[in-house]
């Protein structure tokens, strides 16, 4: 197995941290809306489109609890759930998350009230992507050991959304990010069985889905998301077709499909990410957490990446530092423990 490079781990982080401000400012808007303004960006330069009340660079809860994830990991030198389950409760009463979602919000809640990790989710049929979007750095924890990988990927997931279809998105995603480190050469049709294969181990039935990727990836994005929105794991109707709305496997589908379409090129993944519409700060933190982990930190839009920000911290430099924490823990140290 080639040994994943410093600057991934830093790309992975910095690369869902990007792709989440970059879709931002048009969370929830058409498709049309969505793709001009993602296309201007890339042509452009941030220029002054931002979400009211924020500035271009500030990415929303997707990183904020990723980058949580870490800061937990590292303090305890693995992964525990009721520790991240605090964290959760902690930065949602401080008010500082950004862009929250609602299963979160109602979890985080019940955590604050002393419900246990394990029970504070919120239950079916509710299934949004809430737990995949932040489910990167499970894949730069446990990229070397997929029980481990999966166990992690549900765990992390259930402390605020039940249903197992989330569970299958986070370790989907997880499961890429943790290929894109280990994987070149690079083969498509490996990389989707791979993915398969893990999400598989979590519920049988969602194998069928996640192969169907297979005949997507080198459709042209806009025939791509004609046959995601067809397949029924994305709901909408294409005839009116507004966007993606944040439910967890059509979403989860298409950022793999975004890094899977041109997985040489960070901009292009962002901009199918953000271009299909709908919740596209999240389809964009997700692709560009594989996406970076995949190319590494010197192959990610040097003009844009030193904008990001949280209200003014935890910007560049701080995720830097903190993803470079990480990967010397795990890589260089080897005192990574699967559960602390
Ligand atoms: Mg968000």
């Amino acid at each position: 197995m080639k040994v994943p490079e410093i600057g991934q781990y830093v790309g992975s982080l910095i690369g869902q941290c990007l792709g989440d401000a970059i879709g931002f400012p048009v969370e929830g808007q058409p498709h049309e809306v969505c793709k001009e303004y993602v296309e201007e960006i890339i042509a452009e330069g941030p220029g002054l489109r931002a979400r009211p009340g924020y500035i271009f660079g500030q990415y929303s809860d997707d990183s904020q609890l990723a980058r949580e994830l870490i800061i937990s990991c590292i303090t305890l030198r693995g992964f525990n759930p009721e520790d991240y389950a605090r964290r959760i409760a902690d930065i949602f009463s401080s008010g500082k998350v950004v862009g929250g979602g609602s299963a979160t919000w109602e979890a985080a809640i019940r955590l604050s009230q002393g419900s246990p990790w394990h029970e504070a989710g919120t239950p079916s049929p509710s299934a949004g992507n809430g737990s995949a979007m932040r489910a990167g750095p499970v894949g730069l924890m446990f990229f070397d050991h997929a029980e481990s990988l999966v166990r992690a990927a549900h765990d992390q997931s259930i402390i605020t959304h039940k249903d197992i279809r989330c569970s299958v998105g986070s370790a989907a995603i997880a499961g890429a990010v943790a290929l894109a480190l280990v994987s070149r050469p690079f083969s498509r049709p490996e990389f989707v069985r791979e993915i398969s294969r893990v999400v598989a181990t979590i519920d049988p039935s969602a194998e069928i889905a996640f192969s169907s990727l297979i005949n997507w990836i080198d459709l042209e994005p806009i025939d791509a998301a004609q046959a995601l929105v067809g397949s029924g794991y994305a709901f909408g109707d294409w005839n009116n077709w507004q966007g993606l709305t944040p439910f967890v496997t059509g979403t989860v589908l298409w950022s793999l499909y975004s890094f899977l379409h041109s997985p040489e090129s960070y901009l292009e993944t962002i901009a199918t990410a953000v271009g299909i519409g709908g919740d596209v700060d999240t389809t964009a933190a997700m692709a560009g957490a594989i996406s970076g982990a995949y190319l590494g930190i010197d192959k990610l839009p040097g003009e844009l990446i030193p904008h990001l920000t949280d209200e003014g911290t935890w910007r560049l430099d701080e995720l830097t530092r903190l993803s470079t924490e990480l990967y010397n823990l795990k890589v260089v140290q080897r005192k990574l423990s699967a559960y602390a």
